[in-house]
């Protein structure tokens, strides 16, 4: 089967399992893990952040995110399709009191103007306007990429206006390795930042939130009351440290292959529209006499694995576990689906 669901469906390889089996472990929880601990610098220092937390999965660091950058009744300022909003069950009215203030943006992606106009100004009735999410890439947005240029003007307003700003950056590499901007460039701009190691760079569980020391003591606090505190989490960690040495160049084939299935999709008949390819995200819209239902069950008698996404569109994610041969394959089997 050719899986592309997700990039969360990658298993460990032999290399990362054997790095991981060799990992030297503690309770994490005392903070004792030095893997773990190892993991949390690594990645803090990367992105020139003070201090990082390691957690589950990467709705635990947003949850978080969230807790730590507001107080109950404010509101977060973000895009409509954003990850934090649509997937994350609601849990941001539910973990932390807050309201969000919904900006429709460009396949996902949101101006410094929008932000500057949907800001309230603190009537009692009002929810008060406290933190702003940005993702990149944005999942729901096709895999769209930011750049900094269009960032750090979003990032100065939010500083200039008592305003924190968090990055949702779960497929952050798979953007960098694009745009070829530093992750401490990156950094710079963020009060908090989280990033996936269970997405395509294929550890089995985790992710992290990097912020200033007093932040990240904060969020550890709401790790362990959501459940979050791991104890010999080291074997977790080495498999992300190993993912983060080895995997992220090759976010770059992913990204390509992407692009050339996306380029092939946008001639096939069955495809209404589909959405600017910038990473390793392809979605596109099917003409309204197929189903997604059915197309995905199509897809599925021609060996192809995929998922549905809202409004008769399908969603094909390349990851590490997709070889060039299936890419081959895809060539072939697509231009015959109906
Ligand atoms: C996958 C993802 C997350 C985190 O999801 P988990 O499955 O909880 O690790 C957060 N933001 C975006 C944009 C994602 O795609």
């Amino acid at each position: 089967m050719i899986n592309l669901i997700s990039d969360t469906v990658t298993k460990p390889c032999r290399d990362m399992l054997a790095y991981m089996m060799q990992a030297e472990v503690g309770d994490d929880v005392f903070g004792e893990d030095p893997t773990v601990n190892a993991l949390q610098e690594k990645v803090a220092k990367m992105f020139g952040k003070e201090a990082g937390l390691f957690c589950p999965s990467g709705t635990m660091t947003n949850q978080i995110a969230i807790k730590i950058n507001t107080n109950p009744l404010d509101e977060v300022i973000c895009d409509i399709d954003s990850h934090i909003y649509q997937s994350e069950t609601g849990g941001y009215a539910f973990n932390s009191g807050v309201a969000v203030n919904l900006i429709q943006g460009n396949y996902g992606k949101i101006t410094t103007n929008q932000v500057a106009n949907v800001i309230k100004p603190g009537h009692d009735w009002q929810p008060i306007s406290k933190l702003v999410v940005l993702e990149n890439t944005c999942n729901k947005g096709g895999g769209s990429i930011y750049t900094l240029d269009e960032v750090v003007p979003t990032s100065n307003y939010c500083k200039a206006n008592g305003l924190n700003i968090h990055l949702d950056g779960a497929r952050i590499f798979n953007a960098l390795v694009e745009t070829n901007e530093s992750t401490i460039d990156w950094g710079r701009h963020f009060d908090t930042i989280s990033i996936c190691l269970s997405k395509g760079l294929g550890a089995p569980v985790g992710s992290l939130l990097l912020g200033t020391k007093d932040k990240i003591k904060e969020a550890r606090r709401f790790r362990k009351v959501m459940g979050g505190g791991m104890r010999q989490a080291g074997y977790l960690a080495a498999a992300g440290i190993f993912a983060l040495e080895n995997n992220i160049p090759k976010l770059k084939i992913d990204n390509d292959r992407a692009k050339h299935i996306g380029k092939i999709l946008s001639s096939l008949p069955f495809v209404q529209e589909l959405k600017p390819v910038q990473s390793n995200i392809v979605i596109f819209k099917l003409q309204d006499d197929i189903r997604d239902h059915d197309f995905i069950q199509i897809l599925k008698q021609n060996g192809i694995l995929a998922v549905p996404f809202g409004d008769n569109t399908i969603r094909f994610v390349f990851h590490l576990d997709i070889t060039e041969n299936m890419v081959e394959q895809l060539e072939q089997i697509l231009p015959t689906l109906i």
